[in-house]
């Protein structure tokens, strides 16, 4: 075994491996960008190591750089953990020269399943099913076209260097193929620096079913069972569950020889995934699974596989890399219980699930039976627009599915997570949805469920407003009486621009705030025992926690957060896009296109620009018809989170 490991990523990743390592008698290396100075996997481990600037391409990705600390910190192996460099062959091949072992297959193995294409043409030599298509080198748009109208629509685009979800479109109809594939080719050109793209049939009632195999290099592999990760948002899993529902044993060995089969056939060793797509319309089926890609690294949702087999799967990582055999044969592995994970993102479910970035201003995960949490974040750390804005994941392992569900649900509803805004309710809610209890879901799913996940914009929460609002205006009262304290003729409340505003008499008064950015008015009325505030007649909900700090209150209410702050009336209204004609940028991003110039005509809805942040696009659309007046930011350049990007003047 070794005695030491450079962990190569950042996050709750890092912290879960450094943890089995530590218990291992490993010495622990982290590395961290200056945005992670102060994070939690630094601190977790023995010692640390700065690699650079806040962006990955400048730190988490520079190969030279971590092997340079490798070798100074004389590190024994390097693990990768997910995502970052952990499927790149050039890094595994690196870590060799340098006389480091990469924790993960040999390159050949990652290089043959590391693009779609051509893992899906080893497969089809190999025997196991794939999903029928094209994925041939030819790229002509016309080609690629009558080749969708061939395999029959709906299709998939599929970016081949793809992962993520990221440069994949379904498309419906023939008319549509053009600007589908135009916009995968773009997202994949910019996430992989590879146009490339194959063409798949869509599978109706897809679920997505994926095995974890183990190899070794003694030329033993086994399969660790299914987990089902059908749950998905825009192609990226939310819920991952194991064992499968609706999963008939001669499915699961059927599935499990063919992804030790994938595993065999390009020499594996380690830790993979082999994921398959299912066609769940008519339950599952033995002529009805089909090889999707193989993953040759750790997954995110790899503990509810460790849960029902009771293993540590970074430590099977760090035995075979050290050479070991597999300390379990096939008919060895257990399959206990049931385990649900789910993962807390830093995102808003109301605003299409568009990443949330802030500070953690209050962080209270779960704990007890039956609950596994994983996070690299902690209450004050700050979520950037850098990296994966993931929390948490809380997992939960019962013996039966409604059990583990039922534990989740309860722990995720207990979860407070203030600042960004989160999918903690989202979670809950999913997790006690009907359809999904009964097992009756595909990828879809969510899609279709939406509205009653709460994940479409629910609009102004009065009660949380007027809470926060009176909290608000609780701090100004206290600060105020400080004031009049010291210096008598400072004026009184700001929002001092609210006229003849006093502490006490029995006056109304109205006061301005803004609720999650947009301008509202709260009614304060004062009475012998304080103020009473409402917003729109509503009183404060005082069942809801509210969070302060210097410059914001957070209210949470039914696991949904409502952010409560003055609104300085000497700076206007503050500007989030939309009603006043302005497009603006809804976070940190790169302007990826500008659809429109000045003097275009638009009509209300149509996409003008598109901004790419965390890799994805994000299409920005007119709110009302009219001109565009003038454009203020440049395609291809860096945008902040509210920078004006152009105007649209209504026509006279
Ligand atoms: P990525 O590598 O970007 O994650 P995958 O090939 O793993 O892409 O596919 C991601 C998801 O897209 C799958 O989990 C599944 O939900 C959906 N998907 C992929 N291929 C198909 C298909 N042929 N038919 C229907 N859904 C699909």
């Amino acid at each position: 075994m070794f005695s030491s490991v450079l962990i190569a990523n950042r996050g709750e990743i890092a912290c879960r491996i450094a943890r089995t390592a530590k218990r291992l008698g490993l010495r622990t290396i982290a590395v961290y960008s200056e945005a992670d100075a102060g994070a939690l996997h630094v601190r977790l481990c023995d010692e640390a190591h700065g690699i650079g600037a806040p962006p990955a391409r400048e730190s988490y990705l520079v190969i030279e750089r971590l092997i340079e600390v490798a070798l100074r910190a004389r590190a024994d192996c390097v693990h990768p953990g997910y995502g970052f460099l952990s499927e790149n062959a050039e890094f595994a091949e690196a870590c060799a020269r340098a006389g480091v072992t990469f924790v993960g297959p040999p390159p050949t193995a990652i290089r043959a399943m590391g693009l779609k294409d051509r893992a899906k043409a080893l497969m089809q030599k190999a025997g196991v099913p794939v999903v029928p298509g094209y994925h041939g080198e030819r790229q002509q748009p016309a080609f690629l076209k009558e080749k969708a109208y061939e395999i029959g629509y709906p299709v998939l685009i599929k970016a081949v260097a793809g992962g993520g979800g990221k440069g994949m479109r379904r498309v419906s109809k023939h008319a549509e193929f053009d600007d589908a594939l135009e916009a995968a080719q773009r997202e994949a050109q910019n996430a992989f620096g590879d146009a490339r793209v194959l063409i798949e049939k869509y599978v109706t009632a897809p679920r997505h079913i994926e095995m974890q195999v183990f190899a070794d290099t003694h030329g033993n592999a086994i399969h660790l069972n299914e987990r089902d990760c059908s749950l998905q948002r825009r192609h990226q899993k939310v819920i991952e569950e194991a064992p499968a529902p609706g999963m008939p044993p001669e499915l699961r060995a059927a599935m499990g020889a063919a992804a030790v089969q994938a595993a065999k056939a390009v020499g594996y060793a380690g830790a993979g995934t082999v994921e398959f797509i299912a066609d769940g319309a008519k339950g599952l089926r033995l002529d009805g699974f089909w090889f999707m890609e193989m993953n040759t690294r750790l997954q995110v949702e790899h503990p509810v596989t460790e849960a029902i087999t009771g293993l540590d799967l970074v430590e099977w990582q760090f035995r075979v890399a050290a050479g070991e055999k597999l300390p379990l044969t096939q008919d060895q592995v257990a399959l206990a219980g049931h385990a649900v994970e789910a993962r807390i993102y830093a995102e808003d479910p109301e605003r299409g699930f568009l990443p949330s970035t802030g500070r953690l201003v209050a962080l209270d995960l779960p704990a007890g039976e039956g609950i596994r949490v994983d996070t690299g974040v902690e209450p004050g750390s700050e979520i950037t627009p850098y990296y994966d804005p993931m929390i948490a994941k809380v997992i939960a392992h019962a013996p039966t599915r409604s059990a583990a569900l039922d534990l989740l649900a309860a722990a995720l509803e207990r979860t407070v997570a203030a600042g960004p805004r989160t999918n903690v309710a989202f979670l809950a809610k999913l997790c006690r949805a009907d359809g999904f209890r009964a097992g009756d879901f595909d990828t879809g799913f969510i899609e279709r469920n939406a509205a009653a996940l709460g994940a479409t914009p629910q609009g102004l929460d009065q009660g949380a407003a007027a809470l926060g609002a009176a909290r608000l205006l609780a701090q100004d009262t206290a600060r105020i009486a400080q004031r009049l304290d010291g210096a008598p003729d400072e004026p009184p409340s700001p929002w001092d621009a609210t006229d003849g505003f006093q502490l006490s008499g029995s006056r109304s008064v109205e006061f301005p705030i803004l609720v999650d950015g947009e301008a509202v008015r709260a009614q304060a009325r004062f009475g012998p025992i304080g103020p009473n505030v409402t917003v729109d007649g509503i009183t404060p909900d005082a069942s809801a926690r509210a969070i302060e700090t210097v410059d914001a209150i957070y209210v949470l209410r039914h696991g949904r957060q409502t952010t409560v702050r003055r609104a300085d009336t000497s700076i206007g209204a503050l500007d989030h896009g939309g009603s006043d004609g302005r497009i603006t940028a809804p976070m940190h991003g790169r302007l990826l296109a500008l659809l429109v110039q000045k003097g275009d005509k638009v009509e209300k809805g149509q996409r003008v620009a598109v901004i790419e942040a965390m890799k994805m696009e994000h299409a920005l659309t007119a709110q009302r018809a009219g001109i565009v007046t003038d454009v203020t930011a440049a395609a291809g350049s860096q945008v902040a989170e509210g920078a004006k990007l152009l105007t649209i003047e209504p026509l006279a």
